[in-house]
């Protein structure tokens, strides 16, 4: 069986997972192995996806899964975002729990789905994002953009907001076992359909040239300048060894975007 959620297209045998670990075969239907199995849940600022223009000031019920259809040598995350269902350390949560815990307080924003890559568990957004619409609650998807248009197309109108990363060029993206195109179409997609803003993280010697970030900013102004950009400093993680990017590259290349874009945002960079 071909999974069709994202740009892999894996050939899913019985029993086994695909690239993600979070999807299978089981009995000949396509299954998210990772719903409802929750490996971090935080009460977070807004402010932390990162969304700069989103309900600013408020806190978000934050949660993640594990596993995810990149690879990202440098993951902030890996130790959920690599793992498995056998390696992972997460609880089973019933959704109608979560959406409670969502619910209690009044001050909560909704659900932001991070940590891992929620798309490639777009059944667990599409399960809890009408109930939590039913009480004026938003709901948040922090992803890398990868998921095949027609996951897109299911999942658009139960998202209030996206943050998309936006992580190098085709080159970059090969590297890390992703695939550049599919983010574009992503970000193209969304851009006019929910509230959306873009994180790229700065890592020296892979996307922290000038001519990379002049070309992502006139790309992103042609679509709309508003769209607001984090330009995040990376520390040495996971596989990286590469040393910190100096604070001062991502001084200059926020110079460098805003002269095409509105809202550009470093991080960080304290
Ligand atoms: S969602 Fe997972 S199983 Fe499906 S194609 Fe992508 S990596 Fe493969």
């Amino acid at each position: 069986m071909e999974c069709d959620v994202c740009f892999h297209h894996c050939d899913l045998q019985e029993g086994k997972t695909g690239f993600c670990r979070a999807r299978t075969n089981l009995n000949g239907v396509n299954t998210c192995i990772n719903y409802g199995k929750i490996t971090s849940a935080a009460f977070d600022p807004i402010e932390k996806k990162p969304l700069a223009h989103f309900y600013p000031g408020s806190i978000i019920l934050s949660v993640g899964s594990y596993g995810c259809n990149l690879a990202c040598p440098f993951c902030q995350n890996y130790d959920i975002s690599m793992t498995d269902t056998h390696s992972a350390y997460y609880q089973e949560v019933d959704i109608e729990d979560l959406i409670r815990l969502a619910l209690r307080d009044k001050e909560n924003l909704g659900i932001a789905f991070t940590y891992n890559e929620p798309l490639i568990s777009y059944e667990m957004i599409l399960d809890i994002a009408p109930v939590l619409h039913a009480h004026g609650k938003k709901v948040v998807l922090v992803t890398n953009g990868t998921a095949n248009q027609h996951i897109l197309e299911k999942v658009i109108s139960h998202v209030d907001a996206m943050n998309i990363d936006l992580k190098g060029d085709e080159t970059f993206y090969k590297e890390l076992g992703g695939d550049y195109q599919s983010v574009r179409n992503t970000i193209e997609y969304v851009y006019d359909k929910c509230h959306l803003e873009i994180t790229t993280l700065i890592i020296p010697g892979k996307n922290d040239s000038d001519t990379f970030i002049t070309e992502q900013a006139q790309w992103l102004s042609s679509l709309d300048p508003e769209i607001p950009w984090h330009l995040s400093r990376y520390f040495p993680r996971y596989k990286y060894t590469i040393q910190s990017t100096p604070k001062e590259t991502i001084f200059h290349l926020k110079d460098i975007a805003q002269q095409y874009m509105h809202h550009v945002y470093t991080g960080n960079v304290w």
